[in-house]
C-alpha cells in the first residue's frame, strides 16, 4: 500500500546456491528468446516497420542478437505524439492516488520477474549479475518511492501548509504539465528509464519513450510490464529511434511540454538549446530535466584509511566498465602516502577478472563499437599524458572488452583529468597535502559524485564545504546512490542539478496551481 514505509529493496545474495541456480535459470529462458522482432507501441497498437529496425547487439559477443527492434521515423514519433496528446485528457484526471497504485503494482510484478529482467541487462547491456541485480532493484525502487511521493504531493496541507487567512480556504494542488518526451541512457537501461518513466507518468504526465539505440529491448519489456501493470494506453509510447531523426523532431515539437534526459553532455546541452526555441502553435516553456556527464573523483588524505581507500576507488573506477556517470575517473591522493595507494589500486586491478557478463565476470565489455574506439584513442592520449601502470589493451575475442586501465602522474589540466571518457580509465594524481588535493577535485566543469577519505574531522568539515558536487560521500565508494536515501544528480555541466529518488524530484514534472475560496 502506498502508506507504508518505503524500504531499499534489496540485493540479491549470489553466494546462496539456490540464488545462483534461479538467476542460471532466468539467463537461459532469456536466451532462448533472443533474436526476436519488437514493435513500436503507440497507443494500444503494436507497428511493425519491418523494413526499418534497430538491431541490438550483445556488446560481449557481438555476432549475438539481442533483438531486431522496430525504428520509427518522424512519420510513428508524430503518431506517438498525437497518442500521447489524447491519452493526456483522461491520464491527468485520474486522481494521484490511483496512478500511484499503478506503479506500485508495476514494482510488484517487476519483483516477481526481477531475475528475468536482470537476464535481459546481462545480455543487453553487459553487466555482470550484481550490476544487473542492482539496477533492476533500483528501478522497482523509483517506482515504490515515486509512488509514495506522489500521494504525499497530493496531499498539499502535507507538503506544503499554507498560512491560513480567515474567511478563505487556500490549497495549493500540484497539476501534470503535459505530454513529456523521455530521452534514458543505455548505462542504466532499466533503472533510470523506469524512473524518468515513472515519475512522469504517476504526476498524470503522458509521454513518448525513446530508448537508447543499444538497449531498446530491455526498455520494450519495461514498457509491457506497465501495460499489465494498468498503465492505460497512450500513457507510455515507445518508439526507439535515431537522435538525429526522432530526438530532434520530438524535442523541437510544438506540443512537447518538458524533455527528461540523461545521457551526455553534448547531448544534453543540444536539446537544452532546441527546446529553447518557440515553435508556431507553442505556448509555453519547455522544461528541460537533464542530468549529464560527470568526472568524478576520490581524494585521499594521508590519515586515511588507505586499503579501504584503494578498494572504493578500483570499484567506482571499474564498476560497469566505468560506464556510470558517478564513475571514479580521478583519484587525488596527497603525496605523503601517493605511492602506497597507487600500489594497491594496481594489485587490486591486477585481480579484476575480464571475461562474459553472462558468466558473471567482474568486468565486462563496453557498450559499443563506437564507445570502444573512443576510450583506446583516450588510452593512447594517457600514454602521452601519464604514465600507464596496467591495463589498457584490447581484449582477444569478438567484444568489446578492455583491460582496466590505471594512469599515474596525470596533470590535473589534462584531457583524461577533464573529459568524460565513460569506459574503464583511471587517472591518478598526486597533490601537496589535502587542501591542494580538494582544489584539484573541484577543477572540473562537471559536479556529479565525489569522496573524500580522511580520519581526521576537521577536514572532512571543511571537505563537505568545499568539494563542490550532488553527491559527496566520506569514507565511501561514490558510485551506487540508493533511492530514498541518496537523491542523485550534480552541479554544473552535469545537468540540471535534479535529484533522482529524492522529495524534490516530482516537482520536476508537475506545476502548482493556488486555490483561494472565499468562505
Ligand atoms: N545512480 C548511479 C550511481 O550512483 C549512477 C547513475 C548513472 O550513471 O547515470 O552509481
Amino acid at each position: 500500500t502506498p502508506n507504508a514505509i518505503f524500504h531499499n529493496e534489496p540485493f540479491t545474495d549470489f553466494t546462496i546456491a539456490e540464488e545462483r541456480d534461479d538467476f542460471l535459470q532466468a539467463l537461459s529462458n532469456v536466451k532462448s528468446k533472443l533474436g526476436a522482432h519488437y514493435p513500436l507501441l503507440i497507443g494500444g497498437e503494436s507497428i511493425y516497420t519491418e523494413q526499418r529496425e534497430l538491431v541490438s547487439l550483445n556488446p560481449a559477443e557481438p555476432e549475438q542478437v539481442i533483438g531486431y527492434v522496430s525504428k520509427a521515423g518522424q512519420e510513428f514519433a508524430e503518431h506517438a505524439m498525437q497518442n500521447a496528446l489524447s491519452a493526456f485528457t483522461l491520464w491527468s484526471a485520474v486522481p494521484a492516488e490511483q496512478r500511484a497504485v499503478v506503479l506500485l503494482k508495476a514494482a510488484s510484478l517487476l519483483r516477481i520477474r526481477k531475475h528475468e529482467f536482470s537476464a535481459w541487462l546481462v545480455y543487453e547491456s553487459g553487466k555482470n549479475w550484481a550490476e544487473a541485480d542492482a539496477d533492476t532493484a533500483e528501478a522497482i525502487d523509483f517506482m515504490e518511492y515515486y509512488a509514495r511521493e506522489m500521494i504525499r504531493l497530493s496531499e498539499t496541507s502535507v507538503h506544503q501548509p499554507l498560512t491560513s487567512i480567515s474567511g478563505e480556504d487556500n490549497k495549493l494542488k500540484y497539476i501534470p504539465l503535459g505530454v513529456g518526451v523521455i530521452i534514458p541512457p543505455w548505462n542504466f537501461p532499466l533503472a533510470i528509464l523506469a524512473g524518468m518513466t515513472s515519475a512522469a507518468v504517476v504526476c498524470g504526465n503522458t509521454v513518448v519513450l525513446k530508448p537508447a539505440s543499444t538497449t531498446p529491448v530491455i526498455a520494450y519489456q519495461f514498457c509491457k510490464l506497465m501495460k499489465e501493470a494498468g498503465v492505460p494506453n497512450g500513457v507510455i509510447n515507445y518508439v526507439p529511434g535515431s537522435g538525429a531523426e526522432i530526438g530532434d523532431y520530438l524535442t523541437l515539437h510544438p506540443k512537447t511540454r518538458f524533455i527528461c534526459f540523461t545521457g551526455s553532455k553534448e547531448v544534453g546541452l543540444r536539446i537544452n538549446q532546441l527546446a529553447a526555441q518557440t515553435e508556431n502553435g507553442q505556448i509555453w516553456i519547455k522544461r528541460v530535466i537533464a542530468e549529464m556527464g560527470g568526472k568524478d573523483g576520490i581524494v585521499v588524505d594521508e590519515t586515511a584509511d588507505l586499503p579501504a581507500a584503494a578498494v572504493a576507488i578500483v570499484n567506482s573506477a571499474f564498476g560497469f566498465q566505468g560506464q556510470k556517470c558517478s564513475a571514479a575517473s580521478r583519484a587525488i591522493i596527497v603525496e605523503s602516502v601517493y605511492d602506497e595507494v597507487v600500489s594497491r589500486i594496481i594489485e587490486l586491478t591486477r585481480q579484476l577478472k575480464v571475461g562474459l557478463p553472462e558468466q558473471n565476470a567482474s568486468v565486462g565489455p563496453v557498450i559499443d563499437e563506437n564507445s570502444f574506439e573512443q576510450i583506446l584513442e583516450y588510452i593512447e592520449i594517457g600514454k602521452e599524458e601519464g604514465k600507464l601502470v596496467i591495463g589498457g589493451e584490447k581484449v582477444e575475442g569478438s567484444g568489446y572488452m578492455i583491460q582496466p586501465a590505471v594512469f599515474i602522474d596525470v596533470d590535473p589540466k589534462s584531457r583524461l583529468m577533464q573529459e568524460e571518457i565513460f569506459g574503464p580509465v583511471l587517472a591518478v594524481t598526486p597533490a601537496r597535502n589535502w587542501e591542494e588535493a580538494i582544489r584539484v577535485y573541484n577543477d572540473t566543469e562537471f559536479g556529479l559524485t565525489g569522496s573524500f577519505f580522511s580520519t581526521n574531522e576537521v577536514r572532512i568539515q571543511e571537505a563537505l564545504n568545499r568539494m563542490h558536487c550532488g553527491n559527496l560521500y566520506v569514507n565511501r565508494k561514490c558510485t551506487g546512490a540508493l533511492v530514498g536515501a541518496h537523491p542523485f544528480g550534480g552541479f554544473n555541466m552535469s545537468g540540471t542539478d535534479s535529484k533522482a529518488g529524492g522529495h524534490d524530484y516530482l516537482l520536476l514534472f508537475t506545476q502548482a496551481k493556488l486555490v483561494s475560496r472565499k468562505i
